[in-house]
């Protein structure tokens, strides 16, 4: 454990428990890189820190918490935004990574430098009272580009900072922080979530684990680690097309020519879909597909919930197919209905 090494990027919702518990375990070499202050509105989730750090830089802040909690680590702490060269720089220096990031770019860059350099990733999202946690790039497993190979355009995870309940980044933090502690043992018994996504929704506290293959078509892994190269694009997070109309799964299963698109990714697709639905993954759609869609048919997309399909709507509109409605909800909410 002492002589392991960990960069946690971003020290906000899940980066607070994970570190608190990986300084507390004693992980030798603890990196953190965050650029923002610490804001009150921050306090329900990022337990780190206290009303007195209020408007002090995370990355000072939280050093000095976990230098209190463990005197006998070494903390390393960087001011500043995980960018292409920053990750560059950071990631070859750690032996694991943890992310702690709330948008897909973040995400992407940390999947790629970590591909690049060879070293495993911890994974989580958050948005309401769901969490996902997965260990990527470890002892061959999927990374994280297998699951979605490209940014969904104006997707809205790094909008949901008000609908974060504090605890359900918690339990994901502390999720990642213990599959840290899992490959740094490497004790045989234990099962770090490789190529695994661990999801719980903490409404029911209903688990799930599904397995990633990995994609041989990856537009990461299945590179050569120098052929790779690192790009940040962080992304505005405004961008919901009002243009797109959505529909009630009422309202669509009143349609009589509906024609079902389904624009989640395979392994979801294998799961169920919608009866007679066609299979569209948006990251096909992302690549420039051009789908043959019938004119005469109203076209109802959905995804899991509704939000990668109305991305897929407003990039079907732009490319002048106007017949398109999204499915509110999405298949959860078409299972809720036809339950
Ligand atoms: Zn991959």
């Amino acid at each position: 454990m002492a002589q392991s090494s960990v960069l946690c990027v971003g020290a906000g919702g899940l980066g607070s428990p994970a570190l608190l518990y990986l300084a507390a375990a004693g992980i030798g070499r603890i990196g953190l890189i965050d650029p923002d202050r610490v804001d009150e509105s921050n306090l329900q989730r990022q337990v780190l820190y206290d009303t007195a750090q209020v408007g002090q830089f995370k990355a000072r802040a939280a050093s000095q918490r976990l230098a209190d909690l463990n005197p006998h680590i070494r903390i390393e702490a960087y001011q500043g935004e995980l960018d292409a060269d920053a990750a560059a720089e950071l990631v070859p220096a750690y032996d694991i990574i943890l992310d702690g990031t709330d948008n897909f770019a973040a995400k992407f860059l940390i999947n790629d430098a970590s591909v690049k350099f060879g070293k495993p990733w911890v994974y989580s999202a958050i948005q309401g009272f769901e969490a996902q946690v997965a260990v990527f790039n470890y002892e061959g497993s999927a990374c994280y580009r297998c699951l979605y190979p490209y940014a969904p355009l104006g997707h809205i995870a790094n909008c949901a900072e008000g609908g974060i309940i504090g605890a359900v980044a918690g339990i994901a933090g502390v999720t990642q922080a213990l599959q840290v502690i899992k490959i740094i043992t490497g004790h045989e018994g234990f099962e770090p979530l490789t190529g695994t996504l661990w999801t719980l929704d903490a409404r029911t506290m209903a688990t799930r684990t599904l397995f990633i293959p990995r994609d041989a078509a990856c537009p990461c892994c299945s590179k050569n680690p120098e052929e790779i190269i690192l790009e940040y694009e962080p992304q505005n997070c405004e961008i919901i097309d009002r243009e797109v109309q959505e529909i009630s799964v009422e309202g669509a299963q009143s349609i009589d020519n509906a024609f079902y698109v389904d624009v989640r990714e395979e392994y979801e697709w294998a799961g169920g879909a919608i009866e007679g639905a066609t299979f569209l993954p948006l990251s096909r759609l992302m690549d420039g597909h051009a789908p043959d869609l019938p004119e005469d048919r109203t076209i109802v997309l959905y995804c899991a919930k509704g939000v990668r399909s109305r991305h897929a709507a407003t990039m079907l509109k732009a490319r002048g197919v106007h017949n398109v409605v999204n499915l509110r909800g999405g298949y959860e909410a078409w299972l809720r209905e036809n339950a």
